[in-house]
């Protein structure tokens, strides 16, 4: 579900690699402004959590479908410095944002390809944990914890073989 603008293809991007990662189909929501209401005026950052707490409310009843919101704004939780995503299971939902990984070291905007690859692998990971995985070692898996952009482009495509089966998607 895309949080603020982002542009169609990115989206449509990250929604394929998820369906190819994960299996079921994975469709495009309803467009968002983008989440003014989590905004921390002495962070000058946007609050995960309560993203997290407004997609969960906005996804209404029945199925409980996971839900990743793609935001371009950038977010924190209260004890670190920015996340690059959260996710809560008992939500079903999570959020991931652009707003860093479209940097390089320079400050300037990467490649498109490169920021579709970290946008994809970060939307893994936390989709990842929705489902139930935990961080994992592997550095090249989707589910490592990322600390810096540059640690996304080592991981990917999708999860390790451990993560794989931990899912049953042998
Ligand atoms: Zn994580
Ligand atoms: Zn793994």
């Amino acid at each position: 579900m895309p949080l603020g603008p982002l542009p169609r293809g990115l989206l449509e991007d990250v929604a394929r690699e998820l369906q190819a990662v994960f299996g079921p189909t994975a469709a495009l929501g309803q467009p968002q402004q983008r989440p003014v209401y989590a905004f921390n005026k002495d962070r000058d950052q946007y609050h995960s959590t309560a993203i997290l707490r407004r997609l969960a409310l906005s996804r209404g009843a029945g199925e409980p479908v996971p839900v990743v919101g793609l935001t371009d704004v950038d977010l924190f939780i209260p004890d670190m410095p920015f996340v690059f995503g959260e996710a809560d299971r008992d939500a079903m939902s999570a959020v991931v944002s652009v707003a860093r990984l479209q940097h390089g070291p320079d400050g300037r905007q990467v490649e498109p390809e490169r920021l579709r690859r970290r946008a994809q692998v970060e939307a893994v990971h936390e989709l990842g944990h929705l489902l139930g995985l935990s961080h994992c070692l592997d550095s090249r898996c989707a589910m490592y914890l990322s600390h810096k952009p540059s640690d996304s482009d080592r991981k990917g495509p999708g999860v390790c073989a451990s993560c794989k089966g931990a899912l049953g998607l042998a």
